[in-house]
């Protein structure tokens, strides 16, 4: 930071101002983490200098040979830890891993059946704000009145919409996939399966979700949530669909040019830590407290859609306190907790206000923090939720307990 402070002071102290939020507040955004020193040094390196469009030993740059030694570990680690052929290590974000899918195996036009929003379902897989609802003929499908999956209303719809594929995966949802039950619901409507299982990665890294890979045509991911790696995104497959569609096409020179070699570099060493054993502790210790922070929740009246969680989230539901989530966002912001507002399956509330919040655990357990310290982080949102501001000192030295005890370096 000294050398930015050098050059452009007001960068450095939003730098330094960002760094104490983060050190003060409570992280309860279930898409965001905390990286490794490893793999934030490996993205402040000098590999962002280098151009590298193509892949390893084909670039159409020279000096390449640095670069080259990062990807292939990157892709051949990414290919260990989830049992693969082939991944794309390029993509920029999550939302490019899914937009150079839909190029490889889509055409303009197409019927694609996705997670609806307001159920859980990500932008990406059919809003139509986003491409994908703009290009394609999106069906979409949701949760039961009790919050879960309704396999059997799926594959009602997927018979009468005949996809040409089916997403599986979203952003807001607290239980596990059966992607079995997708994959048979995908052959019996004639759809390829792709699986966005950005949310749920690292769990699914680590042996604790259902794996994807035997079922999926095609899955994609981001790098930065459970997983815990940089921001970046991921496209994985089995040899037959990676023979069939020219995902590394698609990628580049598709809908990307030159990959950013220092997110790659921090994505291999990412990969790296995941395949360690004490990676799969971190990932239960991950679900361990989502499971307390939702018993400490629940203990205190407060309801939680589809009552539980599986992974490392929860969605709570606002509606008997007749508060909206973006009120409680903001109520929790006073306490010095960060979550996002979140709508609840058939909210009556518009996604700028709705009715719900999204409490996820991936970096408050990076922090070191335990179930103990889940019924602590309950307690602080139950106040701020039943007493409102006037809750606000009590909360926050709550906050402070846990955030002076547990402190980021
Ligand atoms: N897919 C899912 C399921 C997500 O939850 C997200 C992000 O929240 C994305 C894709 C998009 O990832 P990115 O923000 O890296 O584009």
């Amino acid at each position: 930071l000294d050398e930015v402070k050098t050059v452009d002071i007001d960068v450095a102290n939003a730098i330094t101002e960002e760094l104490a939020r983060q050190n003060s507040h409570i992280e309860l955004i279930a898409s965001e983490n905390w990286v490794s020193k490893a793999v934030m040094a490996a993205m402040g390196s000098p590999m962002t200098n280098k151009y590298a469009e193509g892949y390893p030993a084909k670039r159409y740059y020279g000096g390449c040979e640095c670069v080259d030694i990062v990807e292939e570990l990157a892709i051949e680690r990414a290919k260990k830890l989830f049992g693969c052929d082939y991944v794309n290590v390029q993509p920029h974000s999550g939302a490019q891993a899914n937009m150079a899918v839909f190029f490889a195996m889509l055409k303009p036009g197409d019927t694609v059946m996705g997670m609806n929003l307001d159920h859980g379902g990500h932008l990406t897989h059919g809003s139509p704000v986003n491409m994908s609802g703009s290009y394609f003929k999106i069906v979409p499908y949701g949760v039961n009145d009790e919050g879960f999956i309704d396999y059997d209303e799926l594959r009602r719809i997927a018979l009468e919409a005949k996809p040409k594929m089916i997403i599986a995966g979203a952003s807001a949802y607290a239980r596990s996939i059966d992607f079995k039950k997708f994959r048979e619901v995908a052959d019996e409507a004639g759809a390829y399966l792709m699986v966005d299982m950005a949310h749920i990665a690292g769990l699914v890294a680590a042996g604790l979700h259902p794996d994807p890979m035997p079922y999926a045509h095609v899955v994609t991911t981001t790098t930065h949530k459970t997983l815990r790696g940089p921001r970046g995104g991921m496209i994985l497959a089995n040899e037959e669909a990676a023979k069939e569609f020219n995902f590394n096409k698609a990628v580049f020179p598709g809908i990307q040019g030159g990959p950013l070699m220092h997110v790659i570099a921090a994505k291999a060493v990412c990969f790296k830590e995941a395949l360690e054993d004490s990676f799969k502790d971190y990932q239960q210790n991950i679900i361990d407290n989502a499971q307390a922070l939702c018993k400490g929740l629940l203990a205190r009246g407060i309801k939680i859609v589809s009552g539980g969680t599986d992974n490392h989230l929860m969605l709570v539901d606002l509606t008997n306190f007749n508060l909206t989530g973006k009120e409680v966002e903001k109520l929790l912001d006073l306490a010095h907790i960060t979550c996002n507002k979140n709508t609840i399956p058939n909210d009556p509330q518009s996604p700028f206000v709705t009715s719900g919040i999204r409490l996820g655990t991936p970096a408050v357990t990076s922090r070191g923090m335990n179930t103990k310290d889940m019924d602590v982080i309950a307690e602080a949102i139950s106040l701020m939720i039943k007493n409102g501001e006037a809750s606000t000192e009590e909360a926050r030295s709550l906050v402070k307990s846990l955030t002076d005890k547990y402190p980021l370096e």
